[in-house]
Protein backbone atom coordinates (compact mmCIF):
# COMPACT_ATOMS: atom_id res chain seq x y z
CA UNK A 1 0.00 0.00 0.00
CA UNK A 2 1.35 3.42 -0.88
CA UNK A 3 0.46 7.03 0.14
CA UNK A 4 -0.98 7.42 -3.37
CA UNK A 5 -3.52 4.64 -2.34
CA UNK A 6 -7.46 6.67 -2.70
CA UNK A 7 -8.81 3.43 -1.45
CA UNK A 8 -9.16 2.35 2.02
CA UNK A 9 -7.62 -0.92 0.72
CA UNK A 10 -9.05 -3.02 4.42
CA UNK A 11 -9.27 -6.39 3.77
CA UNK A 12 -13.41 -7.66 3.80
CA UNK A 13 -14.54 -11.50 3.05
CA UNK A 14 -15.74 -9.75 -0.32
CA UNK A 15 -12.20 -8.02 -1.07
CA UNK A 16 -10.51 -5.11 -0.37
CA UNK A 17 -12.77 -1.77 0.78
CA UNK A 18 -12.92 0.42 -1.90
CA UNK A 19 -14.26 3.34 0.11
CA UNK A 20 -11.90 6.72 0.19
CA UNK A 21 -10.18 7.00 2.87
CA UNK A 22 -10.57 9.60 5.52
CA UNK A 23 -8.89 12.85 5.07
CA UNK A 24 -5.16 12.18 6.35
CA UNK A 25 -6.13 8.77 7.17
CA UNK A 26 -5.26 6.04 5.52
CA UNK A 27 -8.42 3.55 5.86
CA UNK A 28 -12.29 4.43 5.51
CA UNK A 29 -14.81 5.31 8.68
CA UNK A 30 -15.53 1.71 8.70
CA UNK A 31 -12.37 0.44 8.83
CA UNK A 32 -10.09 2.63 11.24
CA UNK A 33 -9.95 5.82 9.78
CA UNK A 34 -12.24 7.74 13.02
CA UNK A 35 -10.14 7.32 16.12
CA UNK A 36 -13.56 6.30 18.39
CA UNK A 37 -13.71 2.74 17.33
CA UNK A 38 -16.58 0.42 17.28
CA UNK A 39 -18.95 1.51 18.88
CA UNK A 40 -22.12 0.06 18.12
CA UNK A 41 -22.84 -3.90 18.25
CA UNK A 42 -23.13 -3.64 14.23
CA UNK A 43 -19.83 -2.26 14.22
CA UNK A 44 -18.29 -4.74 16.32
CA UNK A 45 -20.11 -7.65 14.97
CA UNK A 46 -18.60 -6.52 10.93
CA UNK A 47 -15.11 -6.50 12.78
CA UNK A 48 -16.13 -9.61 14.18
CA UNK A 49 -17.27 -11.43 11.29
CA UNK A 50 -13.92 -9.59 9.11
CA UNK A 51 -11.46 -11.31 11.56
CA UNK A 52 -13.31 -14.71 11.14
CA UNK A 53 -13.40 -14.87 7.51
CA UNK A 54 -9.70 -13.64 7.79
CA UNK A 55 -8.69 -16.62 9.87
CA UNK A 56 -10.86 -19.14 8.16
CA UNK A 57 -9.10 -17.93 4.92
CA UNK A 58 -5.49 -18.65 6.69
CA UNK A 59 -6.56 -21.79 7.96
CA UNK A 60 -7.21 -23.15 4.78
CA UNK A 61 -4.25 -22.18 3.37
CA UNK A 62 -2.61 -23.62 5.92
CA UNK A 63 -4.60 -26.70 5.62
CA UNK A 64 -3.45 -26.84 1.42
CA UNK A 65 -0.03 -26.10 2.60
CA UNK A 66 0.22 -29.25 4.51
CA UNK A 67 -1.48 -31.22 2.32
CA UNK A 68 1.17 -30.19 -0.54
CA UNK A 69 4.05 -30.93 1.25
CA UNK A 70 2.71 -34.21 2.30
CA UNK A 71 1.80 -34.92 -0.92
CA UNK A 72 5.51 -33.96 -2.05
CA UNK A 73 7.02 -36.29 0.31
ZN1 LIG B 1 -12.67 0.61 4.50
Amino acid sequence: MTSETKICGARTKYGVCLEPPVEGKTRCRLHGGLSTGAKTAEGRKRISEANTALWAERNRLIELARSLEATAS
